[in-house]
């Protein structure tokens, strides 16, 4: 097909998943398509701030060894050979203390029955080997803890997890969800990063590379204010400064809600999707922070803060040498919940407090970044299905984000193989095809250098 016979394509939003979508059809020779993204750079979640000369992720961020898109983009970019691996230390908070389940000392002491630690090494063991969760798409985490290892196990570990992680009981969270995270043992192997770097920036950087060397038109702070229709086709996007951008097709990685807030009609399913929020605060001090870990799970249930993290623990060259870089993050079933709303000033109050609480002394940070998510990660509830890739409202319209991904964890890679995933459905739409999923899928890590 000759280049400028392709579809002029318009891709509404700057993360990785609309950047991955635009790269999949630039590289099959599409030359007409346009990304626009709302904030001043490309990255959406996984972007960055600067600090006296060094860049931060809005709230932690590793890499995962399995986490195949992730690691073949990052070789694309040529970044690969410079991430290192750590194994990193989780401890887990309740009212008993601190406890480091991945060292055998640790688990013995936590509090849970024997029996019930038997029960729990045989879940992960089992998790670990199930690759395809969708058996348990319809059915609660709940009813997975509580038939692979029972309920001692649920009420001790995963009932505070899912607090943790919607502020919803197992009972209402997706099985297939927990199992697929499970499978994935993000605390367990080691995680990666890049020296002297934030790997978030190396990676936002190295694909926005891509898509303006394969020639896509990139809209910086260009928000979409409104889409309009005609025939049953979106045909125009009408951004906040009344720009027009027209195309033949559209692809949407905004959250859904926003997207249904862009135009009038979509399908109920679209607009059943629920988003979480999530505060993540990071800061700096000269503070020693002790005992040594990544992360650690507030499974007390009575702090602000679901985890703190210690970024400086995973990279520590990430900022100046010396100083600790402290992660806050609390995950909210909504935006509606009060703490969403509060000032800086008072959430660093409660913050510290979480801190003092967790650590016995006051946290002193010479500076602080707090970042508010409204839409973090769709809720995912039992019954949880993705929306399909194609519109059925809009005939030129397609879709990629995490709210495709269910019930795989939401991470870069997911959103990477999501863009890439809808930019095939819409080549073979057009008789063309993409090597790129076959690419991701036989992608290998060969090592898996230390620092
Ligand atoms: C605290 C935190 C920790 C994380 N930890 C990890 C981790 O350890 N490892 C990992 O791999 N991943 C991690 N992730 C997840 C990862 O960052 C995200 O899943 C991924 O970046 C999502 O990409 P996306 O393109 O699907 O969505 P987004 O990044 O949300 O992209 C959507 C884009 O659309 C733009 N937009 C929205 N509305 C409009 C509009 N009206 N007009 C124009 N543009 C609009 C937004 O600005 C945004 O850039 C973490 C995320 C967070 C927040």
């Amino acid at each position: 097909m000759p280049a400028d016979s392709h579809p002029s394509v318009v891709v509404l939003g700057g993360g990785l998943s609309g950047i991955a979508t635009a790269w999949c059809l630039a590289r099959a020779g599409w030359r007409n398509i346009t990304l626009i993204e709302r904030g001043p750079e490309l990255g959406g979640l996984a972007g960055s701030f600067e600090k006296d000369g060094h860049f931060y992720p809005l709230g932690y961020h590793h890499i995962l060894h399995r986490d195949r898109a992730l690691l073949f983009f990052l070789n694309e970019i040529g970044a690969l050979p410079d991430v290192r691996w750590r194994k990193i230390r989780m401890l887990f908070r309740v009212a008993e203390g601190l406890f480091d389940l991945g060292t055998p000392g640790g688990f013995l002491r936590f509090p849970m029955a024997l029996s019930d630690k038997f029960r729990f090494v045989r879940l992960m063991m089992k998790a670990f080997n199930k690759r395809d969760w969708t058996d348990w798409n319809n059915r609660s985490a709940a009813e997975l803890i509580d038939a692979w290892a029972g309920p001692g196990v649920r009420k001790a570990i995963f009932e505070k997890l899912s607090r943790l992680k919607f502020d919803l009981p197992c009972s209402e969270v997706s099985g297939a969800w927990l199992g697929a995270r499970l499978h994935f043992r993000e605390g367990s192997a080691p995680l990666g990063y890049i020296p002297h770097a934030n790997w978030t920036k190396v990676l936002c950087e190295g694909v926005a590379r891509l898509i303006r060397d394969a020639g896509v038109s990139v809209r910086v702070r260009s928000t979409v204010a409104r889409l309009h229709a005609e025939d049953g086709r979106i045909r125009t996007a009408e951004l906040q400064d009344g720009t027009r951008v027209e195309g033949d097709l559209f692809v949407s990685t905004i959250p859904t809600e926003v997207f249904c807030k862009l135009i009038s009609d979509e399908t109920p399913h679209l607009r059943s999707i629920q988003y979480t929020g999530l505060i993540s605060v990071v800061c700096a001090t000269r503070q020693k922070i002790e005992p040594e870990f990544y992360w650690m799970n507030l499974a007390s249930l009575d702090r602000a803060a679901c985890g703190i993290f210690l970024l400086s623990s995973l990279n520590p060259t990430i900022g100046r040498a010396g100083d600790a870089c402290v992660n806050f993050v609390t995950h909210l079933q909504s935006r509606d919940r009060p703490l969403f709303h509060l000032s800086d000033d008072e959430l660093l109050a409660v913050y510290k407090a979480d801190f003092r609480a967790v650590f016995g002394f006051e946290l002193e940070p010479f500076w602080t970044n707090i970042a508010r998510v409204p839409m973090y990660s769709p809720v995912f509830n039992r019954g949880f299905q993705n929306p399909a890739i194609r519109s059925a409202t809009w005939r030129n319209c397609y879709f990629a984000g995490n709210y495709r991904t269910f019930p795989s964890i939401v991470s870069t890679g997911t959103a990477l193989a999501s863009g890439v995933e809808t930019g095939r459905a819409i080549l073979v739409d057009h008789r063309q095809d993409s090597d790129l999923q076959e690419r991701i899928n036989s992608f290998r890590l060969k090592s898996m250098p230390k620092a």
